[in-house]
């Protein structure tokens, strides 16, 4: 049975590595809080007291960290993994972090014969849990290969989007599309509701009609429209602000290096910038829209 070092328990880490135990595999795995580890052992996994003995005879490491800063320090950093994993190990980075990092990571793991793919995901929390998150993935074919029956485990939709750094490119331009609908349906919906319009009402006809979105049928900005979004619930659950802000960060920094002109992009990200230097930084990324209702 392959055996696998999952580092990272966090929000989404966990969920996915319970995943994986559900599926039988045998998982070794390792968070900064004690906590987040415990809740792993009583479902099943193993652990240690150190990194380096948490990847003794694995064939494969999953990491699900906050920022590439993290996954520079834990394969490649002083006393990295890299000097402890066996040749042919394959790693799999899932957290979101700049391309760059991502391929100068795989480099130096691959003077060593360790292969690496940047996996990063969309689904969130409740994709996490439910074991249908999508990953984009960047690497290798044979890596790629690979990883597909560990990552069918965790996830719904398998994408393999280029070279190493190809998925987390891919992951920015989705997320960068995605706030500038959110922040576009916003602005539709309030429009509506100043000159007396049910938003209710106004997001059943521009959801037939060609304004549709996945903003506006699925996660409705709007409070009330939904039940289900999280705008309905203080905006509280799905995906924070800090975490859009983020990937708003690193897909300017992507388009500055490819010199790419992206101006809703960029005028997105000051406004989740705003938003989160009002106080909505924990929120979810839809309560943009009290941006726009706010009177
Ligand atoms: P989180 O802060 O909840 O979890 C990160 C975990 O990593 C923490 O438990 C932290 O203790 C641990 N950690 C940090 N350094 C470590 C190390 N050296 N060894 C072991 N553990 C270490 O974050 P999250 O929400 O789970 O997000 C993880 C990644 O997934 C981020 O890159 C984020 O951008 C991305 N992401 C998050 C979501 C989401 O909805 N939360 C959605 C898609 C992608």
């Amino acid at each position: 049975m392959m055996k696998i070092a999952f580092f990272g328990l966090g929000n989404m880490g966990g969920p996915m590595a319970a995943n994986l135990l559900k599926a039988g595999f045998e998982v070794n795995v390792f968070d900064l809080f004690p906590k987040a580890v415990e809740q792993l052992v009583a479902l099943g996994a193993t652990t240690a007291d150190t990194p380096k003995d948490i990847v003794q005879d694995c064939d494969v490491v999953i990491s699900m960290l906050p920022a590439g800063k993290h996954v520079r320090e834990l394969y490649i950093g002083e006393d990295g993994l890299i000097n402890y994993l066996n040749v042919g190990t394959l790693v799999i980075d899932s957290s979101t972090i700049d391309s760059a990092t991502a391929q100068s990571v795989a480099a130096i793991l691959a003077n060593k014969q360790i292969n690496f793919i940047d996996a990063p995901v969309s689904g969130g929390v409740a994709g996490a849990t439910a074991g249908t998150l999508s990953f984009m993935t960047g690497g290798s074919l044979s890596s790629f290969n690979q990883a597909k029956p560990l990552l069918e485990v965790m996830g719904k939709n398998i994408f393999h989007a280029g070279e190493v750094g190809a998925g987390q490119v891919a992951k920015v331009c989705n997320n960068m599309l995605l706030s500038i609908l959110m922040v576009g349906t916003s602005e539709a919906l309030q429009l509506g509701v100043d000159n007396g319009l049910d938003p209710t009402v106004l997001s059943e006809i521009m959801s037939k009609s060609s304004g549709s979105n996945w903003t506006l049928d699925v996660y409705n900005p709007c409070p009330g429209v939904m039940p289900t979004s999280p705008a309905s619930n203080e905006y509280q659950g799905g995906f924070m602000t800090d975490l859009m802000l983020k990937d708003l960060g690193l897909a300017m920094d992507t388009a500055v290096g490819s010199q790419s002109t992206t101006p809703l992009g960029a005028l997105t990200r000051n406004l989740y910038s705003i938003h989160q230097k009002s106080g909505n930084g924990k929120k979810d990324f839809s309560s943009i829209f009290e941006q726009f209702s706010s009177k």
